[in-house]
């Protein structure tokens, strides 16, 4: 069968597994099945591995390799600091800050924590998607045990101010979590220079395998396990390791960590020259989140009097993966949270458009996309009732 060639512009849903991830992991997945709790030597070898894939985050994270917790990915990792340190500490006190363009693994958590009687502070964002630090400043009661604060936002790329939230945090002696699992790969960090107590990542989102992630837990946080079991992460997260998964991460973010300066400004690159050529071929445009404080691969634009899923619909034709704002649940197309919290009216936010990049894009693939996507937009609002309004 004639395949024609991807052009995949989703790297914020997920991305490609890199080879050398996946041959190191290959091992792992055949003869080396041994459990790492065993004594005898495969066992052994597994446990090798788990450990060294341990030190590879621990040195891209410059943290600790004693806490480095493996998990099944940025859902898990998010719901344990979240719930974790609310059951850990509710005796301090039962209110949590988060803003209200987190990913919904942070959300519905704190949503879920209601229910239990933790009050929960969602903080606005100004219409580039970034916090007002001194909202947050004002949110800060007594009773504040924990701050969640996304490191940049899955949908907009918007970066948030984390030195400075972490600064305010330790300064009231709260505890400070941040999903960085849009971050990781794409803008280098340093846990030695951020107050960041708690910090979830996610493999597959830099080119490592699916269901496998990281909670960074540093020294000394107050914590309850999630789930029970065996002794495993020092009795912190039970369940036999998932040991290619984990290998494949430690790969990965070595990969993803090395060269990250040189890696970030060809994204940029890629996508300057992308939303200049959007926003010049067509009109009625708005791009969404910060200009310059943005993930360095994320586009997001709005494109007026007309729907992002008739868009991606045209543009999987044209062998382009992309992705809108809106999440369609049970047939009725509800708009973007993000975009709706950053001000945009619900028939605007309807026709939202993401392009996400890797290292592996190319110029000539934006040059494509610049070449299709103006008679697609054009051709879907002549079709479309709401330009009629104008
Ligand atoms: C993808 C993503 C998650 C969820 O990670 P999974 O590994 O897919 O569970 C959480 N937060 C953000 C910001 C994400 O982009």
């Amino acid at each position: 069968m004639y395949m024609k060639e991807l052009i995949y512009m989703d790297n914020s849903a997920t991305t490609r597994i890199s080879s050398e991830v996946l041959d190191s992991m290959m091992p792992y997945l055949t003869t080396g099945y041994g459990n790492p709790s065993s004594i005898y030597s495969i066992g052994r070898e597994s446990r090798k591995a788990v450990e060294n894939a341990r030190e590879l985050v621990a040195k891209a994270l410059s943290c600790d390799t004693n806490e480095i917790y493996f998990t099944s990915g940025g859902s898990e990792s998010d719901n344990w600091a979240i719930k974790g340190v609310a059951f850990a500490n509710e005796n301090k006190g039962k209110h949590i800050i988060t803003t209200s363009i987190e990913h919904h693994a942070v959300l519905h958590t704190c949503k879920y924590l209601e229910k239990y009687g933790f009050e929960i502070t969602y903080l606005p964002v100004k219409s580039n998607g970034i916090i007002d630090i001194n909202d947050l400043k004002k949110a800060i009661r007594k009773d504040t045990i924990l701050i969640s604060i996304m490191y940049a936002n899955n949908e907009i790329g918007s970066i948030q101010p984390i030195k400075e939230i972490g600064e305010i945090a330790k300064e009231n002696n709260i505890y400070f979590h941040t999903d960085a699992v849009q971050a990781i790969g794409n803008i280098p960090i340093n846990l030695k220079e951020l107050n960041i107590d708690l910090l979830s990542l996610s493999a597959h989102k830099f080119h490592g395998p699916k269901g496998v992630g990281v909670l960074y837990i540093r020294k000394g946080v107050k914590i309850s396990n999630m789930i029970h079991g065996g002794g495993q992460e020092k009795n912190m997260r039970a369940g036999t390791e998932n040991v290619a998964g984990i290998v494949g991460l430690g790969k990965a973010i070595e990969l993803a960590t090395i060269d990250i300066e040189k890696k970030s400004k060809y994204l940029i690159t890629l996508r300057e020259r992308l939303i200049k050529g959007i926003m010049e071929s067509i009109p009625d445009t708005i791009l969404n989140g910060d200009p310059i404080n943005r993930l360095p691969g994320n586009v997001n634009v709005c494109f007026k009097y007309i729907e992002g899923e008739s868009i991606l619909l045209l543009l999987d034709m044209k062998g382009i993966c992309a992705s809108s704002g809106s999440a369609c649940t049970s047939g009725s197309l509800n708009p973007s949270h993000v975009l709706l919290a950053i001000g945009l009216p619900h028939e605007i936010a309807h026709g939202s458009l993401r392009l996400t990049l890797s290292e592996e894009n190319t110029q000539e693939e934006i040059e494509y996309v610049l070449e299709t996507l103006p008679p697609i937009i054009q051709n879907l609002r002549n079709m479309s009732p709401l330009i009629n309004e104008k």
